[in-house]
């Protein structure tokens, strides 16, 4: 079972399987001294707070950070886009304080303060939480065709007293989806995820649909721009030694250039094409709403078919450099 710190939004609402449980640990936190030293009498305070697990599970509950979004296939507009989740369960100020414990020295030495247990609290907090809430459903939207989705959720809380130590957790159990999880799954990035995730380009792809559907393509093109130079720097990163120029003179080029002196290990299309990235950048300098609109689907497409030929390209790379090294020993095997 995956414990919840691990997971993204995206990964609790749009790819755990339904029926399928993520954890969430309950060690609350180390206790921390807090000086308060601007006030009229000075003091120290000691704060326990809950979990991290259990912060985390609080925000994906109540948003509690702030806004939700997710991102995934629309299964009506049948493309890429985002999602503004809403909250799933309202909770009241005490469900969301993440203070256990706190108390100030003053109260250590009067016998009459009952300080509290954290791990009693913790338990305490945990097993309310999930009383109360129990079932959840988080509702989220697709901007461009309003049509509103669900993914429901449980709470259990689990307890186990071994040899006078407490032993317990709360599982966050996805218990439906609709529609089913295949037709979000689809999003149109899956052919080349790996490539954006090596070039660390994710966000800006995402990004760039993100502001395309708000109808700000200016804002989309900076970052579809900013992909195509991730692109261009990291081919010359990985082999800059071969091409015999330094890191002065191939900063000293123009893209274009760039993109030339790079031939042989970009993508062929962007090779083909390096009118792109004049494209995007007049999109950020030159050209109006209007005609970054216009030319958005195009500009779109390119990148899709360039970070399709990335992805191709880094899969043969791999799957040469493993072949090599397995007819490299095969040799040396038979050799000995
Ligand atoms: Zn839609």
């Amino acid at each position: 079972m995956k414990d919840i710190m691990e997971c993204t939004d995206d990964y609790l609402m749009l790819e755990l399987s339904i029926n399928k449980a993520v954890r969430v640990d309950l060690t609350y936190q180390p206790e921390e001294t807090m000086s308060h030293v601007d006030e009229q009498y000075p003091y120290v305070e000691y704060v326990t707070k809950v979990s991290l697990g259990y912060q985390k599970l609080l925000n994906f509950i109540n948003n509690t950070e702030g806004e939700c979004i997710i991102h995934g296939n629309c299964p009506n507009c049948k493309e890429a886009t985002y999602y503004k989740v809403g909250r799933g369960y309202e909770l009241d100020k005490e469900m969301l304080s993440l203070v256990l414990r706190s108390y100030v020295d003053e109260q250590i030495d009067c016998e009459d303060t009952y300080i509290p247990d954290p791990d009693f609290e913790m338990r305490n907090k945990a097993e309310t939480l999930v009383r109360k809430v129990k079932f959840f459903d988080k509702k989220f939207q697709c901007p461009k065709c309003k049509e509103v989705y669900r993914a429901s959720f449980a709470l259990e809380y689990h307890e186990k007293l071994i040899e006078d130590v407490y032993d317990c957790e709360i599982v966050l159990i996805k218990i439906g989806q609709y529609p089913s999880l295949q037709e979000f799954a689809i999003i149109d990035f899956k052919g080349f995820n790996k490539a954006l995730d090596a070039l660390k380009i994710k966000n800006d792809y995402r990004n760039a649909i993100r502001n395309h559907i708000d109808g700000d393509n200016i804002a989309a093109y900076v970052y579809l721009r900013r992909i195509v130079e991730n692109i261009i720097m990291d081919s010359y990163r990985d082999n800059k030694k071969k091409l015999n120029i330094s890191d002065n003179e191939f900063e000293k080029l123009r893209t274009k250039e760039k993109i030339s002196t790079l031939k042989d290990y970009l993508p062929k299309f962007l090779y083909n094409n390096k009118e792109i990235y004049s494209v995007v950048s007049a999109g950020i300098h030159t050209l109006t709403e209007q005609q970054c609109e216009k030319y958005y689907d195009t500009i779109k497409d390119a990148i899709d078919i360039i970070l399709h030929q990335e992805e191709a390209r880094r899969k043969e790379l791999n799957l040469m450099k493993k072949t090599t090294k397995g007819i490299q020993s095969a040799v040396s095997e038979i050799e000995s």
